[in-house]
């Protein structure tokens, strides 16, 4: 068995339904590829890291992490504050705008909480993932504690995953994501960004470029992906690639890339080869963006 740890933050996600009602369950990236991971591996050990409040929503997040058998073990409860909420609308033409509350969401303090018994513990895992989304949300002085954490893990030897999923309104400015993200390419074993991610924030799109680009983060394993587009892989210089079947009833796309990271990390560390990996990883996000919402029945 693997002991799998994901960073990140969860939020409340509220959904107009038809009838005026909200729809309320959870979600937030790395949980979602929390979630998708445990579903396919559920032999894996696999644990969500956050930090929660004292409230009832709080804890409905805590037994939604329960009931979707994830390891609870690094999620911390000590903080004040609320988790942060987002509210999906849907216009009359199907386009989807997302309202956020989040700035002084309970996640946010989540490395306040992690002291060197907690590091020790990480230390003893097989794979730390987080994404540009975690960082984000991390205070200045929490963030020089992320990376020296990151730095024990490493020395540890536990793999590191990151997605960059870059929102330029988490970040103060180009330069600061850019600045965070190099740490973040030179600490990974496993990159597993989107072509939007650097066309966004260094605009570069082409393969080339965006091999060019990551070369010198001495990376092992990079897996790019595009939407319905091909999925390419670099492993140990190795370039493999793996076409995608468009999905032609594309219901919501939330969660396609997340489901993706939680199929193809936990089909490595289960020991399938990047074909295979990717090839699982893609269908199972082609049937998460058949259902609306970011975790799908
Ligand atoms: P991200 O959410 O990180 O931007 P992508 O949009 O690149 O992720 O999608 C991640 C994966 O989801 C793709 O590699 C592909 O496997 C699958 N996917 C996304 N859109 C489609 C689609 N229209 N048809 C089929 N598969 C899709």
């Amino acid at each position: 068995m693997q002991k799998i740890v994901l960073m990140g933050e969860c939020m409340l996600e509220l959904r107009q339904a038809k009838d005026g009602l909200m729809n309320q369950s959870f979600a937030g990236d790395t949980f979602n590829t929390a979630v998708y991971m445990k579903r396919i591996f559920a032999q894996q050990d696999i644990a969500f890291m956050t930090d929660v409040g004292q409230d009832t929503i709080s804890q409905q997040m805590v037994e939604a992490c329960s009931a979707e058998h994830l390891n609870n073990q690094h999620i911390s409860a000590k903080s004040d504050s609320n988790p942060g909420i987002y509210l999906v609308q849907t216009d009359e033409q199907g386009e989807r705008s997302f309202l956020y509350w989040r700035d002084s969401s309970a996640a946010k303090q989540v490395m306040q909480y992690v002291d060197q018994t907690a590091i020790e513990a990480l230390c003893k895992t097989d794979l730390f993932f987080f994404s540009g989304i975690s960082i984000a949300i991390l205070e200045p002085q929490d963030r020089i504690a992320f990376w020296s954490m990151i730095g024990q893990l490493k020395e540890a030897g536990v793999k590191i995953g990151f997605d960059p999923n870059y929102r330029p309104r988490l970040w103060n400015g180009p330069d600061e994501a850019k600045a965070e993200f190099a740490k973040a390419y030179s600490a990974s074993d496993i990159l597993l960004p989107g072509v939007d991610d650097f066309k966004q924030l260094y605009n570069i799109e082409t393969l080339e470029d965006i091999l060019a680009f990551c070369t010198p983060f001495d990376i092992k394993e990079l897996v790019l992906k595009n939407g319905p587009e091909s999925v390419y892989c670099q492993l140990d210089g190795q370039l493999t690639h793996v076409a995608i079947t468009p999905v032609s009833q594309v219901v919501d796309t939330t969660s396609a890339g997340d489901s993706f990271n939680g199929v193809y990390l936990g089909a490595r560390l289960s020991g399938l080869n990047v074909t295979s990996s990717i090839e699982l990883a893609a269908a199972s996000a082609a049937i998460v963006i058949q259902h609306p919402g970011a975790i799908a029945p």
